[in-house]
């Protein structure tokens, strides 16, 4: 018989109790910001506007796609200028 898959889940909650949480970037917002995942908890985390990091809720993460998609469309304005600026 197959053992409940709740069991197995248990242990990477208790790996990051023990030794600590192991975040890896998954995303970059900004410059500033990114989004980070734990890779045996799964728990997310991201920058705020003060540098710190705080657990990525729902909330975040929409503020976080605001934030990327303007940054995208500055990053594409910028990128323009230089063709601009390097043809002309
Ligand atoms: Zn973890």
């Amino acid at each position: 018989m197959k053992k409940p898959a709740t069991k197995t889940a248990l242990i990477p909650k208790m790996y990051c109790n023990l030794f600590g949480h192991d975040y890896e970037v998954t995303k970059k917002v900004t410059y500033h910001v990114k989004e980070y995942t734990c890779s045996h908890c799964k728990k997310q985390l991201t920058t705020n506007s003060n540098g710190s990091l705080i657990e990525l809720t729902p909330k975040f993460r929409e503020i976080n796609a605001i934030l990327e998609r303007i940054h995208n469309t500055r990053m594409e304005r910028s990128r323009e200028k230089m063709l601009v600026s390097s043809i002309c």
